[in-house]
Formats: C-alpha cells, structure tokens, sequence
C-alpha cells in the first residue's frame, strides 16, 4: 500500500514535471526572442555575404524585438561557419546565412561534418546577386582581349583571388580558368571583403566578386571590369560586357543566398524568423540598397522553408557535375 502510495506520487510528480516543462518549453517559444539572435556569417566583415547580412539584421530586429547581432565565422569556404551552426543550439539564439557554397560544398570536400540537406531548418531564400570578372588597376590588360593575350603570356605569374575553397569567387575564378585552358596561380582570402582591399591596393591581380560592393569601384576606375557572369548586360554598368558574349558561351554565375537555422529549432520561431526575413526584405531603404547593386529579391514564394529547400537540392544537382567536371580543385 505504502508501495503504491510512493509509486503514484512519483508518477504525479514527473507529470507535473514535464507538463511544467512542456509550459515552460511552449512559453519560451511564445516569449521568443528574449536576447538578442546571433546571425552567423560565413565570411569576413566587409564582403558581399557580411553586407546582405548586415542589411537585413538591422529590420529583423525591429520586427523581432531584439537585436540581431552578426557574427563572422570565416574559413574553409564556409564550411567552418556551418558545421558550427549545425551544432549550435537549436533554440532560435543562432541563424545563418550562406550563398551557394551551402550547395556545392558536398562536391569539393570529401567529407562534411554537416549535410546541407539534413543538419539545417530551412527560412528562406534572400537574394540573387551576380558577378564581375575584375582586375587592378594596374594591369596592362584594358579589356577582356587583351586579357586573354596577357594571360597566355603570363601564365602562373598572375595571380586570381578568391574566399577560399567552396567560396563562389574560387568556382568563378576556377571555372574561368578552366574555361581559358589556364592555371593562374590562386590566392584565397576569408572573404572577398579582404580580397578586394588587395586588389584595390594592386597585391593581387585579379577577382571574380559579386557585385554588391565593387560597382562604386568600377564606375570610378579603381578596378577594371573585364566582364560579368551573366547573360545579358548590367543596368548598373552596362558598358560591361558578359564573358558570355566575349566568347565564354554559357558562362553564368548568380549567386544566391538563403537563411537556416540549426535542425530542430521549434516551427513557431521558425515563422517568426520567416516574418521577419520578409519584412526585411520588403524594407524600401534595403530594396534600394540591393537594386543599386543589381541584386534581385527573390519572389515572395521562395522566402519559404519550401523554397530553399527545394531551391538548395536543384543546386546540389547543378553544381555537383559541373565542379566535378571542371576538376575543382585539382
Ligand atoms: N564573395 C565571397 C565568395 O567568394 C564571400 C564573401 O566574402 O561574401 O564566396
């Protein structure tokens, strides 16, 4: 009797416990955010991904209630940043945005501490921002021809930067070489942030970046601009030619941006991460900023769980062949 007394007083108690539990579980989502968010970038400060991110922080924590902090965690093309955010807790406290190399990393690294496809909770896709084949100032060559000629003649002498392998400048910059039949010599960088202060300060020759933060550079002849990695024409420097119309056929390279959250981050903060990541994006003062440098939000439907996911496995598909075919690296 004693027995069945102290059993059923048990069993109340780790009921009690983990209905408490469960409310306190339910409350801390309802209550959500209560500091501030860590938003993880894969990349150096002052880059391409930095900037979009650091964009988008600022109105997500006015929706949000809280600050959304960014924070850098360059290295390995990105692939540091993402094993940490795959082991991060999945409490809401930290988010991520990464570009494409989310989609082809798989097939330049043997092995990943991470699967794109399966370590993540998926928000939203952000922006398409395309590229541009620059060179320093100094370079002999003044357009894409003469480029051609001085790269024939200089072979391994010049040097290409990128972010690292897995990076998008390293696949631009590969693929333009392979295109070329070239092997110039690669330089890689924590970001293309960095990346471009060499190249504006004539260290290294040549970049391929994307064009969030070089169109004021080019306008102003600080670098050369020898082609974009699109089909047709910038508005924002339409006196730059496509590489495809100089004779690289095909060459496009848009590169694309999505924000996750590590697996198992509750579905309610999901949606308001979501919300928020909409209301940014429909932010007139961040629209302006991304029009100016030619980079295009995605349509409302792809700022989805669904949109990414979907968007990310049809670019794991693309750019696995590709990257192997190309034989990045070598
Ligand atoms: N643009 C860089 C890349 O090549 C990354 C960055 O610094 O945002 O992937």
């Amino acid at each position: 009797m004693k027995l069945k007394k102290t059993l059923f007083a048990g069993i109340a108690a780790v009921v009690s416990a983990s209905t408490l539990l469960g409310s306190n579980v339910a409350s801390a989502q309802k209550d959500w955010p209560t500091k501030s968010v860590q938003l993880v970038v894969p990349f150096a400060a002052g880059g391409p991904t930095d900037t979009i991110a650091r964009l988008i922080a600022v109105p997500m924590g006015q929706s949000l209630g809280q600050t959304v902090v960014v924070e850098n965690v360059p290295g390995a093309g990105g692939t540091i940043a993402s094993t940490k955010v795959a082991r991060a807790a999945p409490d809401g406290y930290t988010i991520y945005i990464h570009h494409m190399g989310m989609a082809t990393a798989q097939a330049l690294y043997d092995k990943l501490p991470y699967d794109p496809m399966t370590s993540f909770e998926y928000i939203g896709q952000v922006a398409d921002v395309p590229m541009v084949l620059l060179g320093k100032k100094d370079l002999p060559a003044n357009n894409f021809k003469e480029l051609e000629a001085y790269i024939k003649a200089n072979g391994s002498k010049v040097t290409m930067a990128n972010a690292g392998p897995g990076a998008v400048s390293q696949l631009c910059g590969l693929l333009f070489q392979s295109r070329m039949g070239v092997r110039l010599t690669n330089i890689p960088y924590k970001g293309t942030g960095p990346a471009l202060t060499d190249l504006l300060g004539g260290q290294v020759d040549l970049l391929c970046d994307q064009t969030t933060q070089t169109i004021p550079y080019i306008k102003d002849g600080r670098v050369k601009a020898f082609g974009t990695t699109t089909m047709k024409r910038l508005p924002a420097i339409p006196n730059v030619p496509t590489l495809n119309e100089q004779g690289l056929k095909g060459f496009e390279v848009k590169v694309w941006h999505g924000v996750y959250a590590p697996k198992g981050t509750p579905q309610p903060i999901l949606d308001k991460i979501n919300a928020a990541l909409k209301k940014a994006l429909n932010n007139p003062d961040v629209k302006k900023r991304l029009e100016d440098a030619n980079i295009d939000i995605v349509p409302a439907e792809k700022i989805s769980a669904k949109g990414l996911k979907d968007h990310l496995d049809r670019e794991i598909n693309v750019w696995g062949p590709v990257i192997r075919k190309a034989n990045i690296p070598d």
